[in-house]
């Protein structure tokens, strides 16, 4: 069957910083040679700048993330293109949009949201670990700082779309509930299921069933770890994820969020040109064609059409 992929996280960008390698070909996980095949092919670009940095040192490294990836020789060169209105889109070659992840970078400097948003950045994942300025990530008890609630308040208010993978429990709460006030989406763009694998990381059912009723969307992370708990995981690991996602109602929301070049990743789908071994195992349980579009493709795209013009 012909595939088409929006894939909702991946950290190749810093990659392309780090080792000055362009996005068409490089021996990461995720080039445009490698997703080719794909018939469609959607990409979301995470901005995340390693802790080893202070915040604000951290924010001018993002904004070098950002420059290097705009002077790209496939973006400037038009081979593909960063989207920010998928409503009135009409091209068909390959496409990026922007996500920061940790808004720590910020630094409480709340006007930085709008320049996110000038730049083109449309998904905000505010946590990464530990606690910030922002407030608590997944490994911490702690809720959103009122910075960070402010934050998020504009980031929502200006059409930004919050991401719930990385917060604590608590910060997710404060997030779920600025944006119901707000009648916005809330995504997990790389998360899974906590009863398949219970690691801080993944999704409880409360709050898969909270970004159901946001009409938001959920991408499956192929880290091993996040798989399986022991880390020895394969492509049958993913399927218990998905199965359990779709028997809590999530047909019309589930996605994939791969985290290529930021995890490890199970052997036989080691980059994105492996992604169609993924497709082939769900045709082996039977699968339809259509839930596999859907989840490939269909969900992400057209949750990107209604909430990202
Ligand atoms: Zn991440």
């Amino acid at each position: 069957m012909q595939l088409s992929l929006f894939d909702l996280h991946c950290d190749t960008a810093l990659r392309m910083l780090s080792s000055a390698k362009p996005l068409y070909d490089n021996p990461f996980a995720v080039s445009l040679a490698k997703a080719a095949p794909f018939e469609r092919y959607v990409q979301v670009m995470a901005l995340f700048t390693p802790s080893a940095l202070s915040d604000e040192d951290g924010w001018a490294h993002m904004i070098r993330m950002w420059e290097n990836l705009c002077a790209d020789e496939s973006v400037t060169g038009k081979r593909a293109h960063i989207c920010t209105d998928f409503a009135t889109a009409s091209s068909n070659s390959p496409t990026l949009l922007l996500a920061l992840e940790d808004a720590r970078i910020l630094n409480r400097d709340i006007r930085r949201i709008d320049r996110l948003y000038q730049m083109g950045i449309r998904i905000i994942t505010p946590l990464w670990s530990g606690v910030s300025c922002i407030g608590g990530a997944h490994d911490t008890d702690e809720g959103l700082s009122t910075f960070g609630k402010n934050a998020m308040l504009r980031a929502i208010s200006i059409g930004m779309i919050p991401d719930i993978s990385h917060a604590s429990e608590r910060s997710a709460d404060a997030i779920f509930e600025l944006a119901a006030h707000a009648l916005r989406p809330v995504i997990a763009s790389h998360s899974n299921a906590f009863a398949v694998c219970p690691v801080s990381r993944n999704l409880r059912d409360r709050q898969i069933q909270c970004i159901l009723d946001t009409h938001g969307v959920i991408g499956i992370n192929l880290y091993t770890r996040f798989l399986r708990k022991d880390g020895n995981a394969d492509v049958t690991d993913v399927l218990r994820h998905m199965e359990y996602f779709l028997a809590h109602g999530a047909r019309d929301s589930l996605c994939l969020g791969c985290d290529m070049d930021g995890s490890e990743l199970p052997v036989e789908l080691s980059d994105v040109s492996r992604l169609p071994r993924l497709a082939e195992e769900m045709l082996k349980q039977n699968y339809s064609e259509d839930l596999i579009r859907a989840i490939f493709f269909e969900n992400a795209y057209q949750f990107a059409k209604k909430y990202l013009n």
